[in-house]
């Protein structure tokens, strides 16, 4: 008996450790309705055009290795400077149909000593045509200032949680470990060359995901890391740190129409989904407040949507992919502009992806003063098992074709 016993957790042992953190469960902390309200209306001020602020610096041709590609990463490089996070640039070169082209992929972290991170992420080059200037607003410039926007509303609360870590007094609520909340940090990805130069093939399509996850999966993490006292086998290296590669793409038209794709992180789905239905039952956003954007039914058992998820995918890190489906119709058109954007559309997606994020990570707007206890929501926690959910035919696309 204890024999066989002793067997079975020899047995088991490299299954538990193949599981490792990239599949821990986590506990969602849904927003109350009053922490929802303050998250989504913290400062910055909701944006006043579809082409001013960030989105006038972003909405401009960014082919890869071009002096405009440049000026748009000093600009991602001065705005996440000035929040105080800490910035990577995984810059390296590589053959492509039109020769060799040098990416750089921008890597920003509010808390780079924090074990665990919610990656949030965004390519931010635009299609080359041999013609100029094609801008791709809602492919990627739209996603790239949306994830600035919940950077910019989520800094002060990070930091004060920092702060108040750091000052002793962590642990403000008794549902509520801070500390253990902010082991998990935030970190923004912006991917650099995820068009293709000709035809979309998985060598002529995202340059700079693969090249960061190839990276992440060679560098092992130091003996001090949380992960690596946590268990022997195998040695975990940075990808294991990311909890859930989010990934938005071809947003900021009117109608978005987002599937989950992955059982694995369908709960997080559900709890966005969630957050729209909350938002739009509280008056909180103004566009479309009877349109569905998160769709009832399952994606693809193991398909979805080709993009820069797929090197991370490849490698087992968990995946959220919110990308509209069918595209938008001004896809890799010329008419991708500005004016295939929506102001209140624009709007809409920054709240969600603040009171999500604020979820995910355990922070809430009034944290600050009255303490993380105070009006706690509801704590939801990561179910393995989904509710069931009607299936969709099983097909796969990449971003070349329309789905
Ligand atoms: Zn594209």
């Amino acid at each position: 008996m204890r024999h066989a016993l002793l067997l079975l957790l020899l047995l088991a042992a490299p299954l538990v450790a193949a599981l490792g953190p990239r599949a821990r469960r986590r506990d969602f902390r849904a927003l109350s309705d009053a922490q929802m309200a303050a998250v989504a209306t913290l400062p910055p001020a909701e944006w006043d055009a579809v082409d001013s602020g960030h989105l006038a610096h972003l909405l401009v041709p960014r082919v890869s290795d071009t002096a405009a590609s440049t000026q748009v990463q000093a600009y991602l490089s001065s705005v996440f400077t000035k929040l105080g996070w800490h910035e990577d640039k995984d810059r390296f070169k590589q053959q492509t149909p039109l020769g060799e082209v040098e990416f750089t992929n921008l890597i920003y972290t509010f808390d780079v000593d924090a074990p665990r991170k919610l990656v949030l992420s965004a390519h931010f080059d635009s299609k080359w045509f041999a013609q100029g200037g094609f801008i791709g607003a809602t492919d990627s410039s739209a996603p790239c200032a949306t994830l600035i926007d919940v950077a910019e509303a989520l800094t002060p609360l990070l930091k004060a949680r920092k702060e108040r870590i750091a000052a002793g007094t962590p642990l403000l609520s008794a549902t509520h470990d801070e500390e253990d909340a902010a082991e998990t940090t935030l970190q923004i990805i912006f991917f650099d060359g995820e068009e293709a130069f000709h035809e979309w093939t998985d060598t002529d399509s995202v340059y700079g995901s693969r090249h960061l996850a190839e990276k992440w999966d060679a560098e092992y993490l130091p003996p001090t890391h949380d992960f690596v006292r946590r268990r022997l086998a195998p040695r975990p290296t940075v990808l294991d740190t990311v909890d859930v590669l989010v990934l938005l793409d071809l947003l900021g038209a009117p109608r978005p129409s987002i599937t989950s794709y992955y059982r694995e992180t369908d709960w997080m789905f559900l709890q966005l989904a969630a957050a729209d239905d909350k938002l739009r039952a509280a008056g909180l956003v103004e566009k479309g407040l009877k349109e569905q954007w998160f769709s009832k039914y399952f994606g693809f058992a193991g398909g979805g949507i080709d993009d820069d998820h797929r090197p991370f995918l490849h490698k087992g890190v968990p995946i959220l992919h919110l990308i509209t489906s069918p595209f938008p119709n001004v896809w890799h058109r010329m008419a991708d502009n500005k004016d295939a954007l929506d102001l209140g559309v624009l709007r809409r997606w920054n709240r969600i992806m603040r009171v999500w994020t604020a979820g995910y990570l355990g922070l809430a707007a009034d944290d600050g003063a009255a303490g993380a206890g105070a009006g706690a929501g509801a704590g939801a926690t990561a179910d393995p098992t989904p509710a069931p959910r009607n299936a969709s035919p099983r097909t796969t696309t990449d971003e070349l074709v329309r789905p």
